[in-house]
């Protein structure tokens, strides 16, 4: 025989906390306070698996689960002394839906049941409390009415209403028992109206109709919109939860309430929470009545008026400080309490695991391992990675009102408020003046990197998570939405459409960059504190993860950034980034539109002094750590002159025709290219430019090693490298400019010249590349492009339908797709090392940011991963619970 109920209630339980799964997350709590001898009025479980055969065979129960109902029955009644559906001593008791994991309000519940005609006179006489017994007896007949007859909640209302305005009566508090009689005989009538036949009497019938509601419920179209916003599988079922009934509502020595045994939201270790005084539970969350504070100290920093807890039960607030102690030390974790004290008697209702700020989830973690009540491990465990962002930018106040103008992709958080402009130019303009903007684009491209820099935010109605704007927005910790794509943007007018209202130039708007969302005017934010348990925590993670953590950086600015969060240097320095400073730009320019060498050696010599400064201050800035140097990668068409006045400005600059500039302009222009000429295919094409990258490198390397003593330790990498021969060349090229300036200079030092991994036959020739190549970065942004066919920059709308279709289960632009490119890493790590067993394997895609995808490059063995600067403190936690095994057997 299957048990399909589980009591508890009298000091013991046949369940606990552990049978989250069979028993919900709620009735598993309960067994759990009564098993710890905690007040739980007594009750039973009806299985999960009792939802699953119900939906399975057709909504009918198993055969033996009315005896074994019955029998559970039976024992609540002895515990309490009283019997279901007894005239003098009426045993009433609550339904309430109870599921795996916690899905608020979405399910049914019903209080109260075991009233009927006659059971309502012995509660009368039994609590000497007429009033109150009819009080409740019209509080089940509207919710039973409600949630298993279906009959309409607003039914109830209106008779209550019309009651109240014929007798001159304002709040429910004023009814008597004689009114709250005439109420009652209302709603039966209304209900026999309603059905054609009369509220249920039996209180056998009762139950089991709620019962059957609550399964019913699993299945109601708020529940299931809920489970798939929540990745909840329908196959979980709920539980079902029947307790006796305990009172908040009989008198002045009654109360409801709920609390928290810490603050959720600033972590602090002090009681929180609200009560009602002569109360049931719904009055709390219904909002009718103002509650009252628990504590006395919370009462006088509100400045309320109304008494606190402790202050008007002082002997029942001391019970639920013990149960609020006794419960933290059994769970080691901040619990969300719900309680009810009948007749100064407390009674705990409910238990789990409460819901709280980043802020506060990171104090109480340090706090209870400073304590001792956790491992430190346990502490870092327990801090979602993705959170810390909501630590590390400011954010929308959370009371403020938001006017919703338009929603896109959370590519980079914070939140940033600003007057609207559309084009870098004026972003850079307004910025002089004084102004805050936020730059509106319908994507961005490398030659808006100034106005970006310049902008609190930025917003584009095209473009995925590794599009252009997010990738750079994110290095810069700049907020951003990306993609939203109802945005109608007129770049001639200067205005923005969006949800049928009209943003023009200059006009305030707020983004989100943390949810997506975007605001019409100035929405407050605060701004985020670095308190002292962030570098506790950090420092516990700091010791127990094995992968390093480097940042993607090529300003000084995110170098800075990237060692005040932590990097332990630099894993990707895109050089493009510097071509576009305005003081070499022209430069770079006539480099490009040279007709051959000699013109471009002409130019490029110009670029080299720039390019060594840079290099110069970003090794004084990583004082001795690594810095990995990426040679020139996107295609140089990128760079060229956007209007007529930029290409005369080059023209005369490289004392050329204009006609021939216009010529070779054309001739650069590419149908693709992503796969066009870029990456190491320029340095092959035009090894001039990466000799002058390389000279430029170790120049600074030597200056700055001179100068500070410290080692220097460049690490040269050559991109988008699909065979051998192609880092074999263009390593010549670099390992001669060294020689030369180490002859120069008469000093050597250490490099290494390795490569990225971004092309599915780099990854399946990695053994051979491998001999030549000192290290490996994975580019994951071109790897997955490559490897899924996708372009990084079109996918966004078509993703999205993918992921709603299950196809890809996340955007793997932004988690690691493990199974397609994930395959191919490994099997470039594994033939990489054969080849070369101490080769050096990071990663600095913008997966390296990515929790799911650090536990990946911890399970096939990589020595860092390298992510935006201010990713770095999310991918040190990250790292440390990969190296503790969390998210072991996740693929994302
Ligand atoms: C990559 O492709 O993953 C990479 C880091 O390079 P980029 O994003 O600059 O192409
Ligand atoms: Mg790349």
């Amino acid at each position: 025989m299957s048990k399909w109920v589980y009591a508890f209630g009298g000091g013991a339980a046949e369940g606990r906390s552990g049978m989250k799964n069979l028993l919900g997350g709620k009735g598993a709590n309960l067994a759990e306070m009564a098993n710890l001898g905690l007040p739980v009025p007594p009750g039973f479980t009806i299985t999960t698996e009792v939802c699953t055969y119900y939906y399975t065979n057709g909504n009918v129960y198993p055969a033996d689960l009315k005896a074994q109902v019955s029998a559970a029955l039976t024992q609540i009644e002895k515990i309490m002394g009283s019997t279901f559906g007894s005239i003098d001593n009426p045993l009433l008791v609550s339904v309430r839906s109870g599921a795996r994991a916690s899905m608020p309000g979405m399910m049914d519940t019903v209080l109260n049941l075991g009233l009927n005609d006659q059971t309502v006179e012995g509660l009368a006489a039994r609590s000497k409390d007429p009033r109150f017994a009819y009080d409740s007896y019209r509080r089940f007949i509207q919710m039973y009415s409600d949630v298993v007859l279906g009959v309409e909640h607003h039914h109830f209302e209106d008779i209550l209403d019309s009651h109240k305005s014929d007798h001159d009566l304002t709040l429910d508090t004023d009814l008597s028992a004689e009114d709250w009689k005439t109420v009652v005989a209302a709603y039966k009538e209304k209900v026999k109206e309603e059905l054609g036949r009369p509220f249920p009497q039996t209180v056998e019938d009762q139950l089991w109709g709620a019962i059957g509601a609550v399964f019913g419920s699993w299945m109601n179209q708020r529940a299931i919109t809920y489970r798939r916003l929540h990745d909840i599988p329908s196959e979980w079922g709920t539980a079902v939860n029947v307790q006796a009934m305990v009172f908040g509502n009989m008198g002045d020595d009654c109360a409801t309430g709920v609390a928290f045994t810490r603050n959720p939201s600033t972590g602090a270790n002090e009681f929180y929470g609200e009560y009602l005084v002569n109360a049931q539970g719904e009055d709390v969350v219904a909002g009718i009545r103002t509650p009252q504070y628990l504590t006395t100290a919370a009462r006088q920093a509100a400045g309320a008026d109304l008494p606190s807890m402790e202050e008007v039960m002082p002997r029942v607030f001391a019970d639920l400080e013990d149960v609020r102690r006794k419960l933290e030390a059994h769970f080691t974790d901040m619990q969300d309490l719900e309680f009810t004290v009948q007749q100064s008697k407390l009674w705990m209702l409910q238990t789990r695991t409460g819901k709280r700020t980043a802020a506060a989830a990171l104090k109480i973690a340090v706090d209870m391992a400073e304590a001792g009540l956790i491992s430190k491990e346990a502490a870092v465990r327990r801090i979602e990675p993705g959170a810390l962002d909501q630590l590390l930018h400011p954010t929308l106040d959370p009371k403020a009102e938001r006017r919703l103008l338009a929603h896109g992709l959370p590519a980079s958080p914070g939140a940033a408020s600003g007057r609207v402009v559309f084009s870098a130019e004026d972003a850079e303009l307004w910025t002089k003046k004084g102004e805050k903007v936020i730059l509106v684009r319908i994507e961005t491209s490398p030659e808006d990197i100034g106005g970006m820099h310049v902008s609190q935010g930025i917003l584009t109605s095209r473009g995925g998570m590794t599009s252009h704007a997010a990738v750079v927005a994110r290095g810069m910790g700049r907020p951003c939405v990306a993609g939203a794509g109802e945005l109608r943007i007129d770049y001639r007018a200067k205005t923005l459409k969006s949800m049928g209202q009209e943003v023009k130039e200059g006009d305030v708007i707020t983004l989100d960059g943390s949810t997506g969302q975007v605001m019409l005017g100035a929405v407050p934010t605060v701004q985020p504190e670095l308190t002292g348990d962030f570098g506790t925590l950090m420092g516990w993670v700091d010791s127990i993860r094995t992968l390093k953590v480097r940042a993607n950086a090529e300003t000084p600015l995110d170098a800075r950034t990237a060692r005040h969060f932590g990097a332990e240097g630099i894993g990707l320095c895109r050089t493009e980034h510097m071509f576009f400073d305005p003081s070499r730009i022209i430069a770079v320019r006539e480099m490009i539109l040279a007709s051959d060498e000699e013109g471009r050696r002409h130019a490029l010599a110009k670029i080299q002094p720039y390019q060594k400064n840079d290099f110069v201050e970003l090794f004084e800035i990583m004082q001795g750590l690594p810095v990995t140097i990426r040679l020139l990668d996107p295609p140089l068409h990128e760079f060229l002159p956007g209007n007529d006045a930029e290409m005369e400005e080059v023209a005369r600059a490289a004392g050329t025709d204009i006609a021939v500039l216009r010529a070779r302009n054309t001739q650069l222009h590419e149908a693709n290219p992503m796969l066009g000429h870029r990456g190491c295919r320029l340095g092959i094409t035009y090894p001039e430019i990466y000799e002058m990258q390389a000279r430029a490198i170790f120049e600074a390397a030597v200056e700055v090693a001179r100068k500070s003593g410290k080692t220097v330790s460049p690490e040269i990498m050559i991109p988008l490298v699909g065979t051998k021969k192609e880092l074999d060349l263009l390593k010549e090229v670099i390992d001669r400019a060294a020689a030369e300036v180490f002859k120069a200079s008469g000093t050597t030092l250490d490099y290494l010249v390795g490569t990225m991994i971004e092309l599915p036959r780099a990854a399946l020739t990695a053994g051979a590349i491998a001999e030549s190549a000192a290290f490996f970065s994975f580019g994951t942004n071109d790897l997955t492009q490559t490897t899924l066919g996708m372009s990084r920059d079109d996918s966004g709308p078509f993703l999205e339908v993918y992921r709603q279709r299950g196809i890809y289960e996340h955007d793997p632009f932004a988690s690691l797709d493990q199974e397609g490119v994930g395959e191919l890493i490994q099997i470039a790590a594994e033939r990489g090392r054969k080849t070369r067993p101490n080769l050096k394997l990071g990663i600095c895609g913008e997966h390296g940011g990515d929790p799911a995808s650090i536990a990946f490059c911890q399970r096939v063995g990589l020595d860092y991963v390298s992510c935006s600067p201010y990713r770095v403190p999310i991918a040190r936690l990250a790292a440390a619970q990969a190296a503790l095994g969390v998210r072991s057997d996740t693929t994302a």
